[in-house]
């Protein structure tokens, strides 16, 4: 069996024979977007896709290409789509890319699939896609295919964020740009991290309500939504190793038939 991760790295015949034997596709789903200054706006895309590799060296899994641009940032949880770089895509755009992705996997035969989103505002449009897609294969009389579906983050332990956030938990939504996405490009890529320009923004507050068009006074200048200060790499293995181990044993409790790498 070819040991290669990547769909993009295989030819066509070493895929075709992957998938013949039960391999399961990793489809992860990010965005490009501001992170901040000191981190780089493939954020998103490069942590999703990250925690893919790491779950597929240890089943059989093929890794395909990420899908790069999100759902349109939003003030409370992404900064806001007014940033400068933060280039998204319409809702129904989204979820017909996923659509048409999901159909052609199972067109070429694969039955099993983990999408992994690393992209908060994704959520609901990753679900659509994945509806979509099962309703059409099911009047082209394919019914056992398979999706699981997940935010990387919902697998941290409560163990992991106590040691991370020994002063309190912000939260995911404000976790933007902060400790733990920091924390983990330190692990996964450190030369893409600027730890000169990590701001001093204090936690950004918002109230119980949005406004449209979006009040950008709302949102710190730095994009940064609650302080990234305190990340560090050793932070990044806790998390990295939570969503490896978590994701995988998903997969396995889902998917009892993919192999365990030896
Ligand atoms: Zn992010
Ligand atoms: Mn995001």
């Amino acid at each position: 069996m070819s040991d290669r991760l990547l769909m993009n790295e295989m030819s066509w015949t070493t895929y075709k024979e992957r998938i013949d034997k039960g391999a399961l596709i990793i489809l992860p789903v990010g965005a490009t977007e501001q992170h901040g200054p000191h981190l780089p706006m493939g954020t998103d895309a490069m942590l999703s896709t990250a925690v893919a590799l790491d779950v597929a060296k240890k089943i059989d899994a093929i890794v395909a290409p990420v899908v790069a641009f999100g759902y349109k940032s939003q003030p409370k949880m992404g900064g806001g789509n007014h940033f400068c770089g933060t280039t998204s895509l319409d809702a129904d755009t989204l979820a017909h890319v996923l659509r048409d992705v999901i159909k052609e996997f199972a067109r070429h035969g694969v039955r099993k699939m983990a999408l992994i989103n690393g992209h908060y505002e994704n959520m609901m449009f990753t679900i659509e896609g994945i509806d979509l897609a099962l309703r059409e294969l099911r009047y082209d009389g394919i019914k056992d295919f398979e999706v699981l579906r997940l935010e990387y983050w919902d697998f941290t332990t409560q163990e992991t964020l106590d040691k991370v956030f020994p002063e309190g938990f912000p939260g995911y939504a404000l976790e933007h740009a902060a400790v733990m996405e920091t924390s983990l490009m330190l692990h996964h890529f450190p030369h893409l991290v600027d730890e000169s320009a990590i701001p001093t923004d204090d936690m950004a507050h918002f109230p119980a309500y949005d406004m449209y068009p979006t009040r950008t006074g709302w949102v710190p200048c730095s994009g940064v939504l609650s302080p990234a200060k305190g990340a560090d790499a050793a932070k990044g293995v806790l998390l990295a190793g939570d969503y490896a181990k978590g994701v995988t044993e998903a997969i396995l409790k889902e998917f009892p038939n993919v192999k365990v790498k030896g």
